[in-house]
């Protein structure tokens, strides 16, 4: 009844939601019951969010739990082609590591909402907690310290500063942005390559497979996979619509 009705009328549920398809909000519908079923334990929000309240009201519906889990936020880096000096990351350190956090979590009980205690909401901790597959966390981080190494080259090309506290400024302020051409190239080779072969083929999951995963036999198809069966055999409906809003959504990468 209440996977019918949000089929034919749904709402926005998700950080990705947009007026173009509905796929993102079919697919944390999906999850959601998911974690009913359990299938998996949590799902999460950036909060507040416009789409926050929505999710939380269609959980309820579903007898499920929601919770604004207090945490502390972290600073991934892994060093790539480029070492960026320790004094400007240390500035990142102390901007970020620890610094109180929170987001919104959805589980299927208070007890499970319990076991998540204080969590590190940094994109692996995030990760983690969401069940991806290990190797396209790796892969994620790989990419945004990439993204962190390529606006360091460009500030010290361009920045005409010296100072660290400036330096560490204007790379949060050009990170990942269209004036780093090497950015720019590396985030359309992965719209092109990663997310529209993901919505294609991938539509179970929410996060970017990374470059093992896009190949055939993979723990993400694997992955997805699973939560394709359990929305084939429990929900059909719902999985013809993520099948196919996944293929409108591929298009707007392209
Ligand atoms: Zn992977």
């Amino acid at each position: 009844m209440i996977v019918n009705e949000f089929i034919e009328n749904p709402e926005p549920i998700s950080g990705f939601s947009n007026p173009e398809n509905n796929w993102p909000d079919y697919l944390a519908l999906l999850h959601l019951l998911l974690i009913k079923h359990g299938e998996k334990k949590y799902h999460m929000m950036g909060y507040p969010e416009k789409a926050a309240k929505n999710i939380c009201n269609l959980a309820e519906k579903l007898g499920l739990k929601w919770r604004i889990v207090s945490g502390t936020y972290a600073f991934d880096y892994q060093k790539q082609a480029i070492s960026i000096p320790q004094n400007i990351l240390d500035v990142f350190d102390d901007a970020k590591n620890g610094q109180p956090a929170k987001e919104l979590v959805i589980a299927k009980d208070d007890a499970t909402l319990d076991k998540l205690g204080e969590p590190v909401f940094s994109n692996s901790g995030t990760g983690k907690i969401l069940e991806y597959s290990e190797c396209c966390i790796n892969w994620f981080d790989e990419n945004q310290s990439m993204g962190w190494e390529e606006v360091y080259e460009f500030v010290m090309e361009n920045g005409e500063t010296e100072k660290v506290e400036e330096i560490a400024e204007m790379m949060h302020q050009y990170y990942e942005s269209g004036y780093v051409h090497t950015s720019k190239e590396r985030i359309r080779k992965i719209l092109v390559n990663h997310v529209v072969e993901s919505r294609n083929t991938m539509p179970f999951i929410f996060f970017q497979p990374c470059d093992v995963c896009i190949g055939p036999s993979s723990p993400s198809r694997k992955l997805n996979d699973r939560y394709a069966k359990f929305a084939k055999e429990k929900f059909p409906q719902l999985y013809q619509k993520i099948i196919e809003e996944g293929k409108k959504d591929a298009k707007a990468f392209v």
